[in-house]
């Protein structure tokens, strides 16, 4: 165990200035608190918050973290209490811990790994204070490092699981390097020990066949580079068997051809001593042509710097070499945590920490590929999402604004149609309680209950309020009723009869049915077609009527768009709305348009409001999921913005590198602040047009972006 001295002398090294008494008193308070409780190892427990404690001050954190490292645990499994916490310890550190153990309540269940990455987006947006999250990995790493203590092979490979799906991409996400790469390769030593096993065989084998031909090549490196009064510490980079897997897996390809190259890395003081270095090296063994990169004159878009170069080294071997400075490879190992050891921001000082916030920001947003930006973002992004809990723990995303009906029809439509009412973290609120990020809602239900019409407008999902219009429509006699007699009318006219001048008794005889109303309500809730009445009434009718999906018929303009409708024969016209620009991706419903064939339209879309009384004119409709990539379709997004010279430079710039394509753009309001653009985009599907909306928001001049639809 690490000794309370020791943790102090660790501080220390890195910050001149740091609080002892905090440390200490820190230390004595937690280790009194866990008192005897033990580890799965049998260690005290005492022993785990003093280890991650550790790990923090090997990213050389600042001593609230530190400090909340040695506290962690205390509020979630000791009597101690927030309240103590802050009068000990001050508010800082009170509330990082109270963050923490925040996160810790929430435990990725094992059976939903699809919801990893909503896990990931609440965990980012639980986390406004970056440090949290860092406190959390630290306590992930210790917990995973001590994992075969644990017993039971499940819950080893539970805990394994969730670290690969949650962790490990958080720590990336941070830029946390060397976390990650342990995180993953601790996880999968747990999920497959056989593969792990065989693969750092294969690997110590061919260390042992090299001999210590890697220790000779870094001598001859550090012994070059110093006869050029170059100071500089050599490393030999380790490959680490999960990367090995995963790059068998990704690339199809065997042991040998990967584990050949030795790579080295050369660690200097600044800048220019990193093209000092590379001349050297150059100068001595000759480069491999097409392996040189600058990352230090033009950085990687997460910031990344580094040279890197290959070249056939001092024992005629290939040699992967990376040189930068001791500043880059802190941030390229800790990533944000970096910010501290270098930057040195006081977090206490809060503009000091919102310029660093604003900093972490920027990084976040510089990331690789527009997933991960849409990720990125979720500090301006995430504000239009909540995050809510099912009692038993699933979790459901729900937009800003969303309430317990929009909860309930999230879970299953037949929840939110036996609706109630609603208990919030254990409270009963009223229905239309506007949902925060953490609540847990249960739904009250009742069988005899039915949803009220008025819902539609409580709710804001499209979602719930399109269930609520269907179960209106599904559910309303009197309304059927009239439909089943519009409907027998169509058909009757159509066959050239006149319903009015019919008598319908022989059609309900043989159709075994009561009433002529009744007849309309079969026809109207469609347990009858109308062609079957037809025939019962003039044999030899009803043919006619069943084909009036298909016809009449425009034109379909010669594009053959990428959706399946069900009960569709080929041939027929199928257009995409213009009201709302249906994109794959969106819920979508067909509705046949006399004279132009099927129209799609999203489900949300303020058209189908309309025709809602004429349920025999939709048809189902899902995307076809082979033919999505080779189309682009129209969609437009309603942008305000700042009125400041450029602003609209930048916005096309941003749309462009995004793949978008804007075919139009028009300014519908303008004021001495602000302006509001229409604008028109080709996108793929509703996914890019998500990125490129999630990457306009997070332009300092868009004041929001919302797409339209209808
Ligand atoms: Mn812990």
């Amino acid at each position: 165990m690490i000794r309370q001295y020791e943790l102090v002398e660790r501080v220390r090294a890195y910050d001149p200035e740091i609080d002892e008494n905090l440390l200490d008193r820190a230390y004595v308070f937690s280790m009194k608190a866990h008192g005897n409780q033990k580890r799965a190892s049998g260690d005290p427990y005492f022993s785990h918050p003093l280890e991650v404690a550790g790990i923090l001050t090997d990213m050389k954190m600042d001593g609230s973290t530190v400090a909340t490292g040695l506290l962690h645990d205390t509020i979630e499994d000791t009597l101690a209490t927030h309240e103590e916490i802050e009068g000990l310890f001050g508010g800082e550190v009170a509330r990082l811990v109270d963050g923490v153990t925040k996160l810790s309540l929430l435990e990725l269940n094992s059976e939903s790994t699809k919801q990893a990455e909503n896990f990931r987006k609440f965990f980012l947006a639980l986390s406004d204070d970056i440090r949290v999250l860092i406190v959390k990995l630290a306590d992930r790493l210790h917990n995973m490092r001590t994992l075969h203590h644990i017993k039971k092979p499940e819950k080893r490979r539970t805990i394994a699981l969730e670290t690969m799906e949650l962790y490990a991409p958080l720590a990336e996400r941070i830029g946390m390097q060397e976390i990650k790469t342990e995180l993953e390769d601790l996880s999968f030593l747990h999920m497959n020990p056989d593969a792990r096993a065989s693969i750092a065989a294969r690997l110590s084998f061919l260390n042992d066949e090299a001999g210590d031909l890697r220790g000779r090549i870094a001598q001859a490196l550090k012994d070059t580079l110093s006869a050029h009064n170059i100071e500089a510490n050599i490393f030999g980079r380790q490959k680490q068997p999960y990367s090995i897997w995963r790059k068998m897996q990704r690339q199809n390809v065997g042991f040998e051809q990967l584990g050949d190259v030795m790579g080295f890395r050369i660690l200097v003081d600044d800048v220019p001593t990193c093209y000092q270095a590379l001349g050297v090296v150059h100068g001595a063994w000759s480069s491999v042509p097409g392996r040189f990169k600058d990352y230090i004159s033009t950085p990687k878009r997460n910031n990344y710097q580094s040279i890197h170069t290959t070249v056939i080294g001092p024992e005629r071997q290939r040699i992967e070499i990376q040189i930068r400075t001791h500043e880059m490879h802190a941030l390229a190992t800790y990533g944000v945590a970096a910010h501290w050891q270098y930057k040195l921001y006081d977090a206490s000082d809060s503009d000091q920490h919102q310029k660093w916030f604003g900093e972490l920001k920027e990084i976040l947003d510089q990331a690789e590929s527009p997933e991960e930006f849409l990720e990125h973002t979720k500090i301006s992004l995430y504000t239009d999402q909540v995050f809510c809990f099912t009692p038993r723990g699933d979790l459901v995303p729900l937009p800003r604004g969303a309430t317990p009906i929009d909860f309930a029809y999230a879970v299953h439509t037949d929840v939110g149609n036996t609706c109630v009412g609603s208990k919030v973290n254990g409270t009963l609120m009223p229905l239309h309680t506007e949902l925060i990020n953490g609540d847990q809602v249960e739904i009250v239900r009742s069988k005899t209950q039915t949803p009220p019409a008025s819902w539609e407008d409580i709710a804001v999902t499209g979602r719930a309020r399109a269930a609520i219009r269907r179960f209106h429509r599904e559910h309303g006699r009197e309304e059927y009723v009239a439909l089943g007699k519009r409907l027998l009318d169509r058909a009757f006219t159509r066959a050239g009869y006149d319903l009015a001048e019919q008598t319908l008794e022989p059609a309900c005889d043989s159709l075994l049915i009561d009433s002529e109303n009744d007849l309309y309500l079969a026809v109207g809730r469609g347990n009858v077609t109308a062609g079957r009445v037809l025939e019962a009434l003039f044999p030899g009718e009803r043919n006619k009527d069943e084909n009036r999906i298909n016809l009449p018929l425009a034109d379909s303009g010669g594009e053959e768009e990428p959706i399946v409708i069900k009960g569709v024969q080929d041939g027929t016209a199928i257009r995409l709305a213009s009201c709302c620009h249906p994109l794959p991706g969106d819920r979508i419903v067909g509705l046949v348009t006399p004279g132009t064939g099927i129209q799609v339209h999203t489900i949300d879309c303020a058209e189908l409001a309309k025709v809602s009384e004429d349920p025999d004119l939709w048809v189902d409709a899902s995307w076809d999921e082979d033919a999505r990539d080779h189309f682009f379709h129209l969609s437009s997004v309603e942008v305000r913005m700042s009125n400041e010279p450029g602003v609209l430079g930048k916005l096309a710039t941003l749309v462009g590198k995004n793949q978008g394509n804007i075919t139009n753009l028009k300014m519908t309001d303008r004021s001495q602040q602000l302006f509001t653009l229409r604008i028109d985009i080709e996108v793929q599907d509703v996914k890019h047009l998500t990125d490129i909306i999630a990457a306009l928001r997070a332009l300092a001049v868009v004041e929001s972006v919302e797409r339209i639809r209808g």
